[in-house]
């Protein structure tokens, strides 16, 4: 599909990456007063790879570690065809089990991770630099094992990459002392960057996640991606995450 990476991540769980093409999908956003955009995108997703979203479920992102966990969907599919949007409140991840759930997050740089385990236990995680190292990552699969996840894969999608990620050498030390020197990098005119995808594999080897293909793309040397660092781009992209309907096939 045209604006967006789309990938089956195990089993019936499919991920997908929208790309600036598909607009601003903040719901509440400015062209966005009734979440149809990402209504819009969703069934897009959905019909691609021949599979259901009844409704997406959205968090306020706050760059913390707490995740939120997602029911089964409570809005009727709206008479368009379109799935419902639902804010389920302030998290930075977002778990879920029952299938025709989308899980929703948005980001213009950070890290927009997709998780998922064969027991169709799956998660979309907001990972910047702040909720990497509060541990957003590991709360999140805590969280999915809580459930009965055992072994669970990790795709990332677009976001900033090291090249052009220029940052404070104290910021940085913080970094590297939570996840090690592998995440002290260097911008493309030699200066300190942080390089969060390194940071992001780091905290899925950390607890026994499998690292899987999923969007290597720069939002901000890249191309087709919003990117607050590198235009101020107040729009943003979205991940979102959903298992198939039990019988569907892709
Ligand atoms: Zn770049």
């Amino acid at each position: 599909m045209d604006g967006a990476t789309t990938v089956r991540l195990e089993g019936n769980v499919y991920a997908s990456w929208s790309g600036a093409a598909r607009g601003d999908l903040r719901p509440g956003g400015p062209s966005h007063a009734d979440g149809s955009p990402l209504a819009a995108f969703a069934a897009d997703v959905a019909a691609a790879t021949t599979t259901r979203v009844d409704e997406v479920v959205w968090v306020t992102q706050v760059h913390g570690r707490a995740v939120a966990e997602a029911g089964a969907a409570l809005l009727p599919t709206g008479l368009d065809g379109r799935p419902g949007c639902r804010n389920i409140g302030t998290a930075d991840a977002v778990v879920a089990m029952d299938p025709g759930v989308a899980l929703c997050i948005l980001t213009a740089d950070c890290g927009p991770l997709a998780l998922a385990s064969p027991e169709g236990i799956f998660a979309a995680v907001h990972a910047g630099w702040r909720g990497l190292l509060d541990g957003i990552v590991e709360a999140t699969v805590g969280q999915m094992r809580a459930r009965g996840a055992t072994d669970i894969v990790g795709a990332i999608g677009p976001c900033i990459h090291v090249e052009c990620y220029e940052f404070a050498t104290s910021d940085l030390d913080l970094a590297v002392s939570g996840y090690g020197e592998e995440l002290r990098g260097c911008t493309t005119d030699g200066r300190p960057a942080l390089d969060l995808v390194a940071g992001m594999q780091a905290a899925m080897r950390a607890c026994g996640v499998q690292a899987v293909d999923g969007a290597d793309v720069c939002t901000s040397c890249g191309g087709g991606y919003y990117s607050h660092r590198a235009r101020h781009d107040t729009g943003r992209q979205a991940l979102l995450v959903w298992m198939g309907s039990p019988g569907s096939e892709a």
